[in-house]
């Protein structure tokens, strides 16, 4: 479905699609028995950060066939880690201000299972990883070198990251940047994922080139569980972009979903997030940090601030680049 039949669907929920105010998503109705037997409605739904089409009507495919929400959002996520065109993710993201490529990612699923890789360069899929991370090893996080290392024990091929469109874009940076490690907030659009199958299990998937130019080994929220991303199947999950110093600094994702537990919906955590974000900031006019969520019955909730603006909803987006000013796909 196109932008401007998301928009006409907005709050107009009706049998077979549901519209999603504020962010993208694909869902369909399914009628399953729970536990108690009696009927409850589980709807298989995607929602993405920004407005990753392809990406989530990739998950979508996944859900549709029946397939779980932690294959859906590692397919999903894929496509953009795949996309050269992509400068923020994957192949093609602009480099450290060394001009090396380093990927972070994370994935988590119902069960609370987590894994991780940190700084890793050469490799495609740094979401594939992290899933081998958390289903191959004891640990959580791999990082630098030994997630590299890890990468081609486990047959992942060595790949070039630095496309010549971002190699040539890193050379004039470095003609006037003073060689500082400054935050450009334009150039970062981490895809965060969340999708609940038709069991009604959560998983969620982030992953990032992370800041562009940004000092050799910085790491920012993206891989950090419980700041980029956060996942408990008994309440939701939600995942973040934006400058990661200012979520990690609040554990943002994990933040979220505690809200949820406490009762507030998706979209109400979303903004407490981002207003104790701004509270720990004087000026939060230079940077941006958006947020979205999901909970277990399928509401979905997203959230940011950018520069210019003091808040902003996704329904106001009516503009690109906007965190989760995105589409829905069934
Ligand atoms: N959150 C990412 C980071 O700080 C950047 C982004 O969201 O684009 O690395």
């Amino acid at each position: 479905m196109k932008r401007r039949n998301f928009l006409k669907n907005t709050g107009t929920a009706t049998a077979g699609l549901i519209s999603v105010p504020l962010l993208g998503a694909c869902e369909k109705k399914k009628a399953v028995n729970t536990i108690t037997n009696s009927i409850e409605t589980i709807r298989p739904i995607v929602i993405c950060t920004w407005d990753f089409m392809n990406a989530s009507a990739k998950a979508w495919e996944v859900l549709q066939k029946g397939g779980n929400a932690l294959d859906a959002v590692e397919q999903g996520v894929m496509v953009e880690e795949a996309d050269v065109n992509n400068q923020t993710v994957g192949v093609g993201g602009r480099p450290d201000r060394d001009g090396n490529v380093t990927l972070d990612a994370c994935i988590m699923d119902k069960d609370g299972n987590c894994g991780a890789v940190l700084c890793l360069e050469n490799i495609a899929h740094p979401i594939s990883v992290a899933r081998k991370v958390m289903e191959d090893t004891p640990h959580v996080m791999l990082t630098g070198t030994g997630a590299e290392q890890f990468a081609y024990e486990q047959g992942f091929e060595k790949t070039n990251l630095l496309t010549e469109q971002s190699k040539k874009e890193w050379l004039e940076w470095k003609k006037t940047s003073r060689y500082e490690p400054i935050i450009n907030i334009e150039n970062h659009d981490t895809i965060g994922m969340l999708a609940i199958d038709k069991n009604g299990d959560i998983s969620g998937a982030c992953t990032t080139s992370g800041m562009a130019y940004k000092m050799a080994g910085r790491v920012g929220d993206s891989p950090i569980i419980g700041a980029g991303l956060f996942v408990d199947n008994e309440v939701g999950g939600a995942t973040a972009t934006g400058v990661g110093e200012e979520v990690v600094r609040t554990v943002g994702s994990f933040l979220i979903v505690e809200l949820m537990r406490q009762g507030k919906s998706p979209q109400e955590a979303c903004e407490e997030g981002v207003k104790r974000i701004i509270g720990k900031n004087s000026d939060h006019t230079d940077f941006q940090i958006g947020f979205i969520a999901i909970n277990k019955k399928g509401e979905t909730g997203g959230y940011c601030i950018q520069p210019g603006f003091t808040y902003r909803t996704y329904s106001q987006a009516g503009h690109k680049n906007n965190p989760s000013d995105s589409y829905i796909n069934s």
